[in-house]
């Protein structure tokens, strides 16, 4: 565990960049960050009575473990400055460059923050954190290390301000470190907290590891000794440490309830070998001589953890039958393990480390591009917390995907959180699923390690809309969402495709008339529409009525109307002599409808009305329905004036039953068959619907008058619906 360095100088500290930054502009930055961040310090005592300028020092010197790149470096020297010094963000901005000012203006306002409080303003700092994350994770990086620094001088706050400051840290900082990767940083972090947060365990553990060094040592020496000859022999290079485990891990161990004795027996080596094949293969060798431990052994490589964290891990009956847990890697796997996001900083080449480090959160901080989603559609500061709190912070689970592949997901989540997760698709055809090759149902509550497989079925509706209540994150919800908006729309293009079809056969105009490309683009250009699917949808929806289209459609194609038009005038005085009842000036064959709305009788002044495909219908010349219609009007006659039509009439009358047998028996004493009736009762009134046949309106209207001498009948009129 690094210890704060009261002693610490520039020269030590630049001794220590010297041996990863070669780049002589750069150092000579770090050096000028030094020299004005300890001028504006000069005179500046920290409590513990040094020169503040060790402060900022440490915070640089913590950040060497990760190689930090010159531009965190010297933000590290400056972070301070601001705060405490009154300098300008722009004097930074104008001595050191842009992006070393954002970093300590970063900095600077998340120092500000009051991360203790009550627990929505501890929430609302945490985004605030995170929203200084998200404009460059180094600011994140170098609070860790000023906390760090922090932590390691604890000693001279009070018990209060101490365990304030552990639980903030605990709460809030470690499990960003953990999520960025940044061990060597996280594991000092947990170590101080616990050792302010649960003193007497922290030293009771402390104690019994120091009580049992000097055997455990001997052990794992001897084990090295072991593997090493063993991996020499098969020609595989390698290196071998000793490892201790961390306090912060025996700790979480015994608080799960294992035995002290259980932990500490395990004794821990790690093996770092050049290439991935030899940490396979030294894996085997190490297998065929000790004899692992069955269910201990983890494939990291192949399924590294969310943070890119990759190794192997077994725990083997090594020498004496003791129990030796073995971490098999290559270096490059140890640096990430050990600097997490920030382990390609120092390899690459000079000015791309920035878009070298957007490219790493791109792939490392998918919870923090949740977050920031978040913060876009929840704004509520409540909603916003408990969402952060459940899949941020605490309850988040790792599961797997059949591949090995690990999704992250809030605890409680469903297989169909995983689905959506995994693809929209996969989430949209979802039929089942099988966690652990169990088949359970889809509201299953998935738990970390679970291997997760979802059943799909291309013929699949869709979701159900139970599955809304059903489902954790916000990512499933509102896929659910958009699925059901999708076939809604086309639901509604069917529904509009079926009422198009259906007043094209009505009008009997065949699709190819219809669709026929110039007429179609007319259309279009006159609707405003672009395709024939917004067309349809249109329609479906209700947005345009079915009358409109075919007005527009129709317009345009008047000729044939127009033809009819003229002829009609024209000829206006010739009678057609067909055998149809009603006769159309001028035109021979023309096919003939006598309109359902009105019924008109021979003997009824009519007017016909042109539909396109469909000939002439006849309706009478009070009718409302062509009134508004007359440029499509044609004069017709009736050639009869005797035909059992049907025709409608309404009759009122004061409610009494024997007028339903008077109006009938007036109807057969004029010879006229009644087809339908219906009654209407209500309190004072009764009104009858009724339909005739009648011969011509003479014969009607005769019938009408004989209903209204009934002595109950108040009226009785025709009926045009
Ligand atoms: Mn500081």
């Amino acid at each position: 565990m690094g210890k704060h360095q009261k002693d610490l100088t520039i020269e030590k500290l630049m001794k220590k960049i010297k041996s990863y930054i070669t780049d002589s502009d750069e150092l000579n930055v770090i050096e000028e960050a030094y020299n004005f961040a300890s001028i504006k310090h000069f005179g500046q005592k920290r409590l513990t009575g040094e020169d503040y300028i060790i402060h900022p020092l440490n915070v640089a010197y913590i950040l060497t473990r990760i190689s930090a790149d010159y531009e965190t470096l010297s933000a590290a020297l400056l972070h301070d400055v601001v705060e405490d010094c009154n300098v300008s963000i722009e004097e930074i901005e104008e001595k050191f460059g842009h992006n070393i000012s954002i970093l300590v203006d970063g900095v600077t306002k998340i120092n500000k923050l009051n991360l203790s409080g009550t627990t929505e303003a501890l929430i609302n700092n945490q985004r605030k954190i995170l929203v200084g994350l998200s404009e460059d994770v180094r600011v994140i990086i170098i609070k860790l290390a000023d906390r760090l620094n922090n932590m390691q001088t604890l000693f001279v706050h009070s018990e209060k301000k101490q365990k304030a400051t552990a639980r903030e840290t605990l709460d809030i900082l470690t499990p960003i470190a953990d999520r960025l990767g940044i061990n060597s940083i996280k594991q000092d972090l947990e170590e101080y907290c616990l050792r302010y947060l649960k003193p007497l365990e922290y030293y009771d553990i402390v104690e019994k590891l120091n009580a049992t060094k000097a055997e455990r040592d001997n052990s794992v020496a001897k084990m090295i000794e072991n593997v090493s000859d063993l991996l020499n022999k098969h020609d595989i290079k390698h290196e071998i440490k000793g490892r201790s485990k961390s306090i912060y891990s025996i700790y979480k161990k015994l608080e799960k309830g294992k035995r002290f004795s259980d932990i500490y027996d395990l004794l821990a080596l790690r093996i770092l070998v050049d290439t991935e094949q030899d940490c396979y293969q030294a894996l085997g060798i190490i297998h065929s001589k000790f004899r692992p431990k069955p269910k201990r052994f983890k494939d990291y490589i192949a399924m590294p953890k969310t943070n890119m964290y990759q190794s192997l891990h077994t725990t083997v009956f090594g020498v004496d039958g003791q129990l030796y847990e073995i971490q098999i890697r290559t270096y490059e796997m140890d640096r990430v393990a050990e600097y997490g996001i920030a382990s390609h900083w120092s390899y690459k080449e000079k000015g791309s480390v920035k878009a070298v480090m957007q490219n790493e959160m791109e792939q490392k901080l998918q919870f923090f591009r949740a977050i920031m989603d978040l913060k876009r559609e929840q704004d509520n500061p409540a909603d916003f917390v408990n969402t952060v709190k459940q899949e941020v912070f605490q309850n988040t689970i790792y599961v797997f995907t059949p591949l090995g592949d690990v999704i992250e997901l809030p605890s409680g989540s469903t297989p169909i959180d995983f689905a959506y997760k995994v693809h929209s698709n996969v989430g949209d055809k979802a039929t089942g699923a099988i966690v652990n090759s169990q088949i359970v149902p889809l509201d299953y509550e998935l738990k970390s390690d679970d291997i997760v497989k979802i059943i799909t079925n291309n013929n699949s509706v869709g979701p159900s809309r139970e599955w809304l209540n059903i489902v954790k994150t916000t990512q499933a919800k509102n896929k659910i969402k958009a699925f059901f908006n999708r076939v809604n729309k086309e639901e509604n293009i069917k529904k509009g495709e079926d009422i198009l079809s259906k007043e094209l056969r009505r009008q009997k105009i065949s699709n190819d008339e219809f669709f026929a490309d110039e007429k179609l683009k007319k259309l279009f250009a006159d609707l405003k529409f672009n395709s024939l699917n917004e067309l349809y949808g249109n329609l479906g929806s209700g947005k345009i009525s079915i009358t409109s289209v075919m007005d527009t459609y129709l317009k345009k194609e008047v000729s044939k109307e127009d033809k009819i038009l003229e002829k009609a005038t024209k000829g206006s005085q010739k009678q057609n002599a067909s055998n149809s009842l009603v006769g159309v000036a001028g035109i021979d064959d023309i096919k003939i409808n006598l309109a359902s709305c009105c019924n008109p009788v021979p003997g009824d002044r009519i007017v016909g009305y042109i539909t396109k495909g469909y000939g002439v219908t006849v309706h009478r010349m009070v009718c409302p329905n062509v009134a508004s219609l007359d440029e499509r009007l044609i004069e017709v006659n009736w050639n009869t004036d005797s035909s059992k039509l049907p025709t409608n009439i309404l009759v009122r009358s004061s409610s009494d039953n024997s007028s339903l047998i008077n109006i009938i028996s007036k109807a057969a004493n004029n010879d006229i068959p009644v087809r339908r009736f219906n009654s209407h009762k209500s309190k004072e009134d009764e009104a009858i619907e009724m339909t005739v046949l009648v011969d011509n309106k003479e014969q009607l209207i005769k019938l009408m008058n004989d209903i209204k001498m009934i002595s109950e009948v108040t009226d009785v009129e025709r009926l045009i619906k």
